[in-house]
């Protein structure tokens, strides 16, 4: 199995990129953020209290989004691997997902983190916010505070996975395809260990 965290703050090109990686690789995209999503449009007790705090900026709390994981790790017995977007944001939630996939007799093979420069982040949230259709990208009050939340209980995620030689950081500025290809640079490597 290999197994990728696309890592990076709200804006960074996780979704775009994982939706293009996971048909060149065969691999199944957990976006947690897509899986909320589900949740609120089929208007779930558990959709209707996230889209709450969701609506605000801010993260659920961990045992939602866990619950979430595990389920889908279970319901993919046969996956060639995952790619993991939006997902583990704190560093309760990477302990989780790192105890998750031991108890599969697999783990995470790198932590791949998009870096864009703060302004084009904010740029490219509200744009998206014009089309998308998501509350929580049409004011720049509840973009500006994702990118706080991110700072403040994401970004330790990267230390936790520092630690094990783990994460690297990929130029997130710049064509679609052009980004594309720097992440496959590292995945056939990751790819081409395994065989
Ligand atoms: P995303 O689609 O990844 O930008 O996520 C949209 C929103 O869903 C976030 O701003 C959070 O409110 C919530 N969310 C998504 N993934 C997580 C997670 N792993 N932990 C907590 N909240 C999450």
């Amino acid at each position: 199995m290999v197994n990728i965290i696309l890592f990076g703050p709200p804006g960074s090109g996780k979704g775009t990129q994982s939706a293009n990686l996971i048909q060149k690789y065969g691999l199944i995209h957990l976006s947690t953020g897509d899986l909320l999503r589900s949740e609120i449009g089929a208007q779930t007790p558990l959709g209707m209290e996230a889209k709450k705090v969701m609506d605000q900026g801010q993260l659920v709390p961990d045992e939602v989004v866990i619950g979430m994981i595990s389920s889908k790790l279970d319901a993919n017995p046969e996956a060639r691997g995952f790619i993991f977007d939006g997902f583990p944001r704190t560093s309760a939630q990477a302990e989780a997902l790192d105890k998750l996939l031991a108890l599969k007799k697999t783990s995470i093979a790198a932590v791949l983190s998009l870096e864009v420069p703060e302004d084009e982040l904010i740029k490219r949230l509200l744009n998206r916010g014009l089309t998308s259709g998501r509350s929580d990208d049409a004011s720049e009050e509840i973009v500006k505070a994702r990118i706080v939340e991110y700072h403040n209980k994401t970004a330790p995620v990267a230390d936790h996975y520092a630690k094990y030689g783990k994460f690297k950081k990929i130029k997130g500025n710049g064509s679609i395809d052009e980004i594309f290809s720097l992440l496959s640079k590292e995945i056939d490597e990751l790819v081409s260990e395994k065989v």
